[in-house]
């Protein structure tokens, strides 16, 4: 055991700018928001909401979506979904296919303790999880994925899907459950008229292949898929019996590109911050904020710095590189040209707590151990993020 202590990033009842940095934050109000907001939509179109549990890693998140009336998560790995099963979910949906035997026997563990199901495109992942089951004597529901235009796993074929699911029909303890359709890219095509195209295409394919079994006798009670970007099409569109939406709940700078569909339409809010602070302005130029890429992921560019008093990206500041341990903020284009402001002065002070939203939300989330939950500028909770890390 370590003789030094690092103290918590937060404590609570204590006021945000006191928080010890790099630390995820969340603000409640807004988070809460996006969480009822998502919910009522999907009530309102009679669809279910199994929200995706990669986006937020966190077992206290999850309770709140299925305390608003989500029918349970998604998880992507057989590992994230241990930490949400031991908080209680009871309902978890692994929107992805497995790699190996041993993975369909962990996954036949979980499900003698929760409804599980999970993705196949193929007839040797169908024999893993059949001995599996049979091994642990448990149940499983299994759902083929179809290939909608994503081009990443999934069947494309119709008549391969047909044999599938078929094979799952007629071993004891699994059952087929339908199908998932999930269409990545088309989460972030920005315009709203050029989803629409894109998902009027994948949907077509999807109507096809469930008449396709439908005909053969295999009916699906279950059509999963959709995400944050599509969720207002697939509300409309009445293909998906359920939408596993992840990032609505905290937003990031990549869905804030994305333009809405229209009026009337699903608003989400960004409610997750990185909480930085100004470890050098030495240069006179710029601040160094400490957080790097160790604390938030770049792959779909770089963070914004958030104004907080006015509740958007910040115009005057903008982050202009990320090393490891490092993000450099400089001023941004209305600084520069306004008269009379000196570079420094319009810099943050050394010390001074800075916001940032990251850039993308779940491999952000990924990074950090907890989520610190704040109203009114206090910290309210302190929610593990206990799926962190659990990849496999
Ligand atoms: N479903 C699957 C299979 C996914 O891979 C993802 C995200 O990558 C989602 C749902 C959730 O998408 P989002 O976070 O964009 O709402
Ligand atoms: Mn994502």
């Amino acid at each position: 055991m370590s003789i030094f202590t690092v103290p918590p990033a937060a404590s609570i009842g204590a006021p945000i700018s006191d928080i010890d940095t790099p630390a995820l934050l969340l603000d409640l109000d807004v988070f809460e928001r996006n969480l009822d907001e998502l919910q009522a939509r999907a009530d309102a179109a009679g669809m279910a909401l199994r929200p995706h549990g990669k986006a937020h890693k966190c077992p206290a998140v999850a309770l709140a979506q299925i305390a608003r009336g989500a029918v349970g998560i998604c998880c992507q790995k057989v590992s994230e979904a241990i930490p949400f099963i031991e908080a209680g979910v009871r309902d978890i949906h692994i929107s992805n296919e497995i790699a190996s035997p041993g993975k369909a026997r962990l996954l036949a563990q979980l499900a003698r303790h929760a409804r599980m199901s999970v993705c196949v495109d193929d007839l040797q992942q169908v024999d893993w999880l059949a001995a599996a089951v049979q091994e642990a004597g448990a149940e499983l529901t299994v759902l083929v994925e179809i290939d909608i235009g994503h081009g990443r796993c999934g069947v494309a074929d119709l008549e391969l899907m047909t044999r599938i699911a078929a094979r799952i029909q007629s071993l004891p303890r699994l059952s087929f459950g339908g199908l998932q359709a999930y269409h990545g890219t088309v989460q972030h095509v920005r315009l709203p008229g050029e989803r629409q195209q894109i998902i009027d295409a994948a949907n077509a394919r999807i109507r096809q292949a469930r008449a396709r079994l439908e005909s053969e006798g295999l009916p699906c009670a279950v059509v999963t898929g959709g995400g944050t970007g599509s969720a207002d099409i697939d509300f409309a569109s009445g293909v998906y019996t359920e939408l596993q939406a992840g990032s609505y709940a905290f937003m990031d700078v990549d869905y804030s590109h994305n333009q809405p569909s229209g009026a009337g339409v699903s608003s989400f809010a960004h409610s997750l911050f990185l909480a930085t602070r100004v470890m050098s302005r030495a240069a006179g130029t710029h601040a160094v904020l400490d957080a790097g890429l160790k604390s938030m992921s770049l792959e779909s560019g770089l963070p914004q710095v958030w104004n907080a008093a006015q509740a958007r990206p910040d115009v005057v500041l903008a982050c202009t590189g990320v090393s490891d341990e490092h993000c450099t903020v400089g001023r941004g284009a209305e600084a520069a040209s306004t008269a009379g402001t000196t570079a420094l002065s319009a810099l943050p002070a050394l010390g001074e707590l800075v916001l940032l939203v990251p850039g993308h939300v779940d491999p952000t989330i990924n990074l950090h151990d907890s989520l610190i939950g704040y109203r009114n500028g206090v910290v309210e909770t302190i929610w593990p993020i206990a799926a962190r890390g659990l990849s496999r």
